[in-house]
């Protein structure tokens, strides 16, 4: 790889941007996080984002529904579940996509939320929203709030009219093509997962493992990201930390025999915000 590829083994590149809490802080000092997607039969990626949100320390998160929204996460009544058509995304740091389905539906919602022009983190089925629909690239491209990207292989494939094995045979190609395109930084999961920014820039995540390959931990890492946009890191220090940060607590719990077999998307929450207090 070119000189300018860092390689991720040490929280050196962000720490810095994790801010001390100041003893007179409260919620408001640390940002909400809206969550939307949860369409009918897809409610559990929502609530996995906002409660790595919540775990990640954002003031306030909020789980929006396509769907009818549960009126509350029973083992993290701290999140507010809220209907995704009525909510104001102008407020905080929003993640489009988890479980949000195609839908008509799901697509107002996502032009409500481009519009909002809110540190943003696009996800999943917001992704493949975007890649169907030329109207919304547009208006991505248009954004100049912190956006960051997190396609797996098939939606980054999508995103470029390719094949998931063109996308495959050069990720780190394929992550700074994304990112020139739409202009936000990108990070192309899987295996040594590429973070590319519209410049060019770009870095090999090497924390994580097959633990990872589960469902649900993109969920996770999207949540992660949002929490960090949330407390005003920009969005390449994001993405770097929370890709370098989800792959280490996946690590750290294999050491703790919890993994690779049968980790769960749930267990990785904790286990990151263990790292993040220890940084
Ligand atoms: P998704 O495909 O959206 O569910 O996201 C899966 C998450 O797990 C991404 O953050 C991937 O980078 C990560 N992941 C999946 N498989 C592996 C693997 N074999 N090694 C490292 N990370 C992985
Ligand atoms: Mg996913």
């Amino acid at each position: 790889f070119p000189p300018a590829c860092a390689h991720l083994n040490s929280v050196s590149a962000f720490s810095a941007f994790l801010k001390k809490r100041p003893h007179n802080s409260h919620k408001g000092s640390f940002g909400d996080v809206i969550v939307a997607g949860g369409a009918p039969g897809m409610a559990g990626a929502p609530i996995l984002a906002a409660r790595a949100a919540a775990k990640c320390g954002a003031g306030r998160v909020y789980a929006a529904f396509i769907g009818d929204p549960p009126a509350y996460d029973s083992a993290q009544p701290e999140l507010m579940c809220r209907a995704a058509p009525s909510m104001d995304f102008s407020t905080g740091a929003v993640v489009a996509g988890p479980g949000m389905g195609t839908s008509r539906e799901a697509h107002d919602v996502l032009a409500a939320i481009l519009h909002a022009s809110s540190p943003l983190v696009l996800d999943a089925d917001a992704l493949n929203l975007i890649a169907a629909e030329p109207g919304l690239q547009a208006r991505l491209a248009e954004l100049t709030a912190p956006t960051v990207m997190t396609p797996h292989p098939l939606e980054a494939a999508r995103l470029l009219q390719s094949s998931t094995a063109d996308v495959q045979s050069d990720r780190l190609h394929s992550a700074r093509a994304l990112a020139q395109r739409f202009h936000a930084v990108v990070i192309l999961k899987g295996s040594g997962s590429v973070i590319a920014r519209p410049d060019g820039e770009a870095a090999i995540n090497t924390t994580g493992n097959p633990a990872l390959a589960t469902a649900g931990t993109g969920d996770v890492l999207a949540g992660i990201c949002g929490a960090l946009l949330a407390q005003g890191f920009p969005a390449w220090q994001a993405a770097l930390a929370a890709t370098w940060l989800h792959g280490h607590a996946a690590d750290t719990l294999v050491q703790q025999g919890i993994g690779p077999i049968g980790l769960t998307a749930s267990e990785l929450i904790p286990a990151v915000r263990t790292l993040l207090n220890q940084l």
